[in-house]
């Protein structure tokens, strides 16, 4: 049995939420996606919530609703995942990659300033592993500049900046996802929360082919008219996924803590390891840890991470790698001429990263396990002669 680097945790309740939705009258388009988003807007302090079928689809619809268009360009973090410059693209703009800091993975905001031209829109920042970016340097930077500021926020639904307010209180605009190995689920789904009114007009416009009212209006209102305004999708989120998603909704907060106390297991656990060391958390916020990833020194490690990686997953410990430079993807690579050099933090720690398991079910038996299959994977015990012995 692999201990996987993350799963959902799915309770009878869940199932019976989501099968009472089936009984019902409405399988999508229906009041369960209205609850839901209102659920998810309030828990986070936001004034709205737009639900979409991916957290994919919630960035798409985000570069939409702030114009971004062709000859825009957006600033976003290297170190992410490829969905959050995606969304960009799909919208005929240009992502710029931004470095991020080495102990935390972070936009470095410092870096920022300079990659700004008259074409700059808007700034992505990703809530790397869970940890909310400095959001109060980055929403002066923008205002500064005119920018919109987003927040992918896909690791971090839960997560907070202490005083500052809860994730989805702290951009402009901010993207969640419901995949399953993210903080809470719903199979597959997304949304935008925004204080901005006409943000959200655009985002459920967006998620629906671009046509100015939905067919439950058009139902309760008696009418058949409708018009297409805008070349939108079919985004929509279903019911059946959004009563799982506020089924879940009230556990995420014991979620949260849980994922922090298996943290802080694992931060204890490699205190004294040479050669892995944990990633950063700032102090006064609460991190949300989606993930929980370390860095691996080979010189001290004795292992690179690349061996590291396969003797785990040997172990049967599902251990993984967030991420691999956007910038450095071949398609990128091709579509924007972007190349080695152009953000060396997140390259080298592209190197040495590594996840592994975390998740709100996980026993502090597993998390002991993990501690001491990587401790005997490393340092002494690790090499003889040069060789990877176990
Ligand atoms: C998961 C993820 C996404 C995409 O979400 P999906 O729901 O899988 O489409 C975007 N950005 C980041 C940082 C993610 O981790």
């Amino acid at each position: 049995m692999m201990i996987p680097y993350a799963r959902q945790s799915i309770s009878a309740e869940d199932i019976e939420a989501v099968v009472d939705v089936l009984q019902s009258d409405w399988l999508t388009q229906g009041p369960t996606v209205e609850r839901f988003e209102a659920a998810v807007s309030s828990f986070c302090g936001a004034q709205y919530g737009v639900a979409v079928c991916s957290g994919t689809a919630a960035l798409h619809a985000a570069m939409f609703a702030i114009g971004v268009g062709a000859g825009d360009e957006v600033i976003v973090p290297a170190m992410t995942f490829v969905a959050t410059a995606n969304g960009v693209l799909y919208q005929g703009g240009r992502p710029v990659f931004a470095d991020v800091n080495s102990d935390d993975l972070l936009l470095d905001v410092t870096q920022i300033e300079a990659l700004i031209t008259p074409n700059t829109k808007a700034i992505i920042a990703v809530d790397y592993a869970g940890q909310p970016c400095d959001y109060v340097a980055l929403s002066a930077l923008a205002k500064k500049h005119g920018l919109v500021l987003v927040a992918d926020a896909s690791h971090s639904l839960g997560a907070s900046a202490g005083e500052g307010g809860r994730v989805g209180a702290l951009a402009d605009l901010t993207v969640f996802s419901f995949h399953p190995v993210k903080p809470m689920t719903t199979g597959e789904g997304g949304m935008v929360v925004t204080d901005n009114a006409d943000y959200v007009a655009r985002l459920k416009r967006f998620r629906n082919h671009g046509i100015d009212r939905d067919s439950r209006d058009r139902q309760q209102s008696g009418q058949f008219q409708y018009a297409m305004v805008d070349l939108g999708f079919n985004y929509r989120i279903s019911d059946i996924h959004c009563a799982l998603g506020l089924s879940q909704l009230p556990r995420l907060g014991a979620w949260i803590v849980r994922r922090n106390e298996i943290a802080r297991r694992y931060d204890d656990g490699f205190a004294e390891l040479p050669g892995i060391t944990p990633l950063t958390k700032q102090a006064g916020l609460i991190h949300g840890y989606h993930l929980y990833v370390v860095r691996v020194a080979q010189a001290s490690a004795g292992v690179n991470r690349d061996q590291l990686f396969q003797l785990l997953r040997q172990r049967g410990i599902g251990v993984n790698v967030h991420y691999y430079p956007v910038h450095l993807q071949p398609y990128y690579r091709s579509a924007l001429g972007t190349a080695a050099g152009l953000c060396p933090r997140a390259e080298s720690a592209s190197e040495e990263i590594l996840s592994l398991p975390l998740y709100p079910d996980m026993s502090d038996a597993e998390v002991d396990e993990v501690i001491a299959s990587v401790k005997d994977c490393v340092a002494d015990k690790g090499v003889v002669h040069g060789k990877v012995c176990c």
